[in-house]
């Protein structure tokens, strides 16, 4: 089997400028995936390798780059799944550098799926994972500039407003790798959407949602958690390819099923058991960066 990878970098709308920081990021997280692929390592240590460095660019938000919560705190979600259907998740969890480390923790000890919160960031720091100031001066200065009334009022209508005037709080992180034995994984890691009301949850660390891998496809979800974890969309496209539909044409249809709901927008990345990749957003732009053997 050839190995192959993709990484993303999140969907949205932002400056020629910064598109390019972003592709520039994703680019070094695929390397830092291909390398183990390369090496002959799994699938789960290449998603995890490609999310660590996505986690540690200022400039996406995750880990590091992480948008804060409308009181001023960053509190990240990620998760990580592989084929055989172990997974591991964590929500809200503060302070910590990689938050992707500690759901690919849970993945391994297969006790509890997902945890949230002080305690996780507690197991981790525990287990002797990073901490890390999650506060970059340029999402410090975002969110002095965008916070608005909306947001604590949870008037989802007048964020989603703002959002259009140029100011889309995404750029969550993921990534996807099909090994050499012909084993998928993929992970998602997230500051959310940002200014959101403290504790607000999204779909990237949901397993189903924002996150899913069988045997056949793995795949990453970016975009308003909001609707994508209603519809369940990475589980969905997994069952669309399960039910014999091609990749290309699944990732279309959970596409179009996210932008049937108002204020969503959406960007996926996913690779089925062939090596076949699929990019696809729906927003102005998203940084990507595959890898694969010809
Ligand atoms: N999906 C993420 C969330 O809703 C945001 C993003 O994709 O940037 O938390």
């Amino acid at each position: 089997m050839k190995p192959a990878l993709v990484v993303h970098g999140g969907c949205a709308a932002v400056s020629e400028e910064e598109e390019a920081v972003r592709e520039a990021a994703c680019e070094r997280a695929a390397d830092a995936g291909w390398e183990v692929l390369l090496a002959g390592i799994g699938a789960l240590e290449a998603v995890e390798a490609a999310i660590l460095r996505l986690e540690d660019e200022p400039i996406l938000n995750a880990g590091t780059g992480s948008y804060l919560q409308a009181d001023g705190v960053a509190r990240m979600d990620a998760s990580i799944m592989t084929g055989d259907g172990r997974a591991g998740a964590v929500a809200q969890v503060p302070g910590l550098r990689h938050p992707i480390r500690l759901a690919r923790y849970l993945l391994e000890q297969d006790a509890h799926v997902m945890l949230s919160g002080q305690e996780a960031t507690q197991l981790g720091l525990k287990l002797g994972h990073e901490s890390g100031v999650v506060a970059t001066p340029q999402k410090i200065a975002y969110w002095q500039q965008h916070m608005t009334d909306a947001c604590l009022k949870l008037d989802y209508q007048g964020m989603a407003e703002e959002w259009k005037h140029g100011h889309p709080r995404l750029g969550t992180v993921g990534a996807v790798a099909l090994d050499a034995a012909g084993k998928l994984a993929a992970g998602t890691s997230t500051g959310g959407t940002g200014q959101c009301y403290p504790g607000r949850i999204g779909d990237s660390p949901i397993i189903g949602a924002g996150t899913y891998c069988s045997k056949q496809v793995g795949v990453s979800l970016t975009g308003v958690g909001e609707r994508i974890m209603v519809l369940l969309s990475a589980k969905r496209l997994c069952d669309l390819v399960a039910s014999g539909n091609p990749l290309e044409a699944s990732g279309k249809a959970v596409m179009e099923e996210i932008e049937t709901m108002a204020t969503a927008s959406a960007g996926l990345v996913a690779i089925g058991a062939d090596g076949g990749i699929i990019t696809l957003w729906d927003t102005p732009f998203m940084a990507a960066a595959r890898r694969e053997k010809r």
